[in-house]
């Protein structure tokens, strides 16, 4: 029997991968003027702000470093390697709070980030990845409007991927309801309260403002461009030594400021390994924390790939 002949409840749906609708790119364009947009202009206040208003206080240093450990971890620990990927196991508690701070780096909820990627890696590279620079032509502006979409604009305005489709798992997960469902009190408290401590702290309104500049608005602007240079950077330039079937590179240089993402061609080889710095001396924050959850108990299940595995993927050759 032929689908025409079918009746009609009989024809099986296919299921929508992504969607797109006015609402949807309503709601990404405003994500985009506050998590996006709004901080970058922000941060460029900070140097006019110490000429002619404050100095830097110490206040200020360590709310944004603090803060970018927490959220660059939250992220890379968090919303990557442990939702996405799968890459180990946690407690209730360790999820809540992992998909907390990943939602304090105003990245987007914990479940559309993780769809959004898992989509990234089905369709890497190809039409329909959300994010890839190499979709836009081999010109010279077709080059640089392609790392200009994968860094930045793409977010404006996308394909929302079907979560029912891409994250089943994350939707039943309990643990992480809260902090999806308040993202937004949270990416905004995140923006305010620490800086606002700052200035109670120190009873001086200047140590408030510094400290929201700092700890909010440029922290989240530097982490923000260092996540999107992955996306961007990092499927143009660098080192492959995985064939992967797609452009991602490595640039172990700068594994430390971006927690050990920037073992980009090494996820792409083995997604699901919570390890990315694959070698010894390859630093990786983020498998060091994985580590260091091990060792409390708040993590089980690691994965990793074998040495084996790895030697072998090495020696079969080298990506783009
Ligand atoms: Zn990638
Ligand atoms: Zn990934």
């Amino acid at each position: 029997m032929s689908l025409l002949d079918q009746p009609a409840t009989d024809i099986p749906r296919r299921k929508k991968l992504v969607s797109k609708s006015p609402y949807l790119a309503a709601l990404q364009r405003r994500h985009f003027l506050l998590f996006d947009i709004v901080p970058n202009l922000m941060a460029l206040l900070v140097v006019p702000y110490h000429i002619f208003v404050a100095p830097v206080r110490v206040s200020d240093v360590v709310v944004f470093f603090l803060l970018w450990a927490v959220t660059g971890l939250g992220v890379t620990v968090g919303y990557h390697r442990l939702f996405t990927h799968r890459a180990f196991a946690a407690p209730a508690s360790v999820r809540a709070l992992l998909a907390f701070c990943g939602a304090l780096a105003g990245q987007g909820p914990v479940i559309s980030w993780a769809a959004i990627h898992r989509r990234h890696h089905e369709l890497s590279d190809e039409p329909g990845d959300p994010h890839s620079p190499n979709l836009h032509g081999q010109t010279g502006i077709g080059r640089l409007k392609g790392l200009l979409h994968a860094h930045y604009t793409w977010m404006i305005e996308h394909d929302y991927p079907n979560v029912a489709h891409y994250t089943p798992d994350l939707l039943k997960d309990r643990a992480i309801a809260g902090p999806s469902r308040h993202y937004y009190a949270i990416a905004l408290g995140g923006l305010f309260v620490p800086g606002l401590l700052c200035g109670l702290l120190a009873w001086q309104w200047q140590a408030a403002v510094s400290g929201i500049l700092w700890g909010g608005f440029l922290r989240m602007a530097v982490l923000g461009h260092t996540i999107w240079a992955i996306n961007s950077l990092l499927h143009r330039f660098g080192e492959c030594p995985f064939a992967t079937g797609d452009h991602s590179h490595n640039a172990g240089f700068v594994s430390l400021l971006t927690f050990g993402e920037a073992w980009h061609n090494n996820h792409h080889a083995f997604p699901t390994s919570a390890k990315f710095g694959l070698r010894r001396g390859w630093s990786d924050p983020g498998w060091w924390t994985v580590c260091l959850l091990t060792r409390l108990g708040l993590a089980s299940d690691v994965r990793q790939p074998p040495d084996s595995v790895i030697d072998r993927r090495l020696c079969e050759g080298r990506g783009p």
